[in-house]
């Protein structure tokens, strides 16, 4: 008998029928003798269409007591989903029950919208367990300090559904989704595309910060910090296929690496289309200039991703970056209004139409002349690079947003992951 918690995304719990479908697997992982919890998303579509309501009655620049009111808002729609799911579950002959993030409790920091998980108790969790009760958590909420309802951010549920996993110190994390596993690439961009059987843990937190949408980052980071199994796996197989089978399919997120994935340099290609450059051009080059410039955007809350400062010349030099592309405006605006003019700058300039392409793989520790080869293959097709980071797992450029396309199916191809490789 093991613990294991599934966690079903908005989509698999898009409509009655499919959630009385969710029941029936959840309840033929039951009947195998299995501890069984639950974290659902909200129904596919709800989370935005309660955000929009909130827009249209404050379309202004929100303060924290709004963004109170959003978390609570927003958290109705898993709170819904998961009494649904609960219902069904009943229906279905199994004794169930649900509870929202604070009856848990699952407690977090107070950043609404984004709040973080600090803890979660599990003794009332486990006592409905050895109760012979399969569990339903929401997942996206928590409660602060003050009783405050709080959400984790945009595909939450994927880290509640961890974080209670690595909790109960659960056998095993499955994140029942859309897409059956995790691929080499988008498969709406190359239709080559394969699925990976295993990806090891580092590649997994390199591909979901790079732009891959499977898994939101932080559940990854968390799978990571604790050490959850993990597996990332189809909710629209038949909810009777064989339970061995079920348990084998999908991606497997691991912590060793195994021969097979020391095979494979590359092992997928990620981008991200949601950044936009800035250049502060003319600062003088001397102690404490990287600090007044990302100092100023941090202060404002605005996340920095790459960062890029010139060889000066005559003293000056030029400093690049990128952030969220929902920030650009304002970070231009801070930057023209309080920074250039306090350093001396001769100009900001700025590009949204940018993206970021990726190639990630645990086998570049091992192997040399991979980061050019991707330089190799960019140039070949005409394409001009704008920046590039590396980290020991992967290689980052930033390009004109009208070649993603092509440069993705370009790498995809050259770094032969078109390639079926045997199991
Ligand atoms: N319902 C939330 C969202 O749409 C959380 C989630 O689905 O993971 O972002
Ligand atoms: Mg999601």
């Amino acid at each position: 008998m093991a613990l294991i918690v599934h966690k079903y995304g908005g989509t698999s719990m898009g409509s009655t029928e499919r959630i009385a479908n969710v029941a029936r697997r959840v309840a033929k992982w039951a009947r195998a003798g299995h501890q069984m919890v639950v974290v659902p998303s909200a129904m596919s579509g709800e989370t935005n269409r309660l955000l929009a309501l909130a827009k249209e009655l404050a379309p202004g620049k929100p303060a924290t007591p709004y963004y109170r009111e959003l978390d609570m808002l927003a958290s109705t729609g898993e709170q819904a989903s998961s009494a649904l799911l609960a219902i069904a579950l009943q229906a279905e002959g199994m004794e169930a029950v649900s509870y929202a993030g604070w009856q848990v409790p699952i407690k977090t920091s107070s950043a609404y919208t984004k709040a973080r998980i600090d803890s979660i108790d599990d003794q009332r969790v486990r006592a409905d367990l050895n109760a012979g009760k399969v569990v339903i958590i929401t997942g996206f909420q928590g409660v602060d300090e003050g009783g405050n309802i709080t959400t984790l951010g945009r595909g939450g549920s994927d880290t509640s559904a961890v974080a209670v996993a690595a909790a109960l110190k659960a056998d095993e994390c499955l994140i029942y989704t859309d897409v059956d596993g995790v691929y080499t690439t988008d498969p709406r961009i190359v239709p080559e595309a394969r699925r990976l059987q295993t990806v090891s843990f580092e590649e997994m937190l390199e591909m979901a910060s790079l732009g891959s949408k499977v898994l939101q980052i932080r559940s990854v980071e968390f799978a990571g910090k604790y050490k959850v199994p993990m597996r990332v796996l189809s909710s629209f197989t038949a909810w009777d296929i064989d339970i061995t089978e079920e348990a084998k399919s999908g991606t497997l997120i691991t912590f060793e690496e195994d021969d097979q994935m020391e095979q494979a340099v590359v092992s997928g290609i990620a981008f991200n289309r949601d950044e936009a450059k800035i250049s502060v051009l003319g600062v003088p080059d001397k102690p404490g200039i990287a600090f007044q410039i990302l100092g100023a955007v941090a202060e404002a809350n605005i996340e920095v991703d790459m960062i890029i400062q010139n060889v000066s010349k005559d003293g000056k030099t030029d400093f690049s970056f990128t952030v969220h592309r929902n920030e650009y405006a304002r970070t231009i605006d801070l930057l023209k209004d309080r920074v250039a003019p306090a350093l001396g700058a001769t100009d900001v300039l700025g590009d949204p139409k940018i993206c970021k392409v990726s190639i990630v793989g645990i086998g570049m520790r091992s192997h040399v002349g991979v980061a050019s080869k991707m330089f190799r293959v960019l140039s070949e097709e005409g394409i001009n690079i704008q920046m590039i980071s590396t980290s020991e797992i992967k290689t980052s450029v930033v390009i004109d947003e009208k070649y993603m396309e092509l440069a993705v199916r370009a790498l995809h191809r050259a770094f032969d992951l078109d390639q079926v490789v045997a199991a």
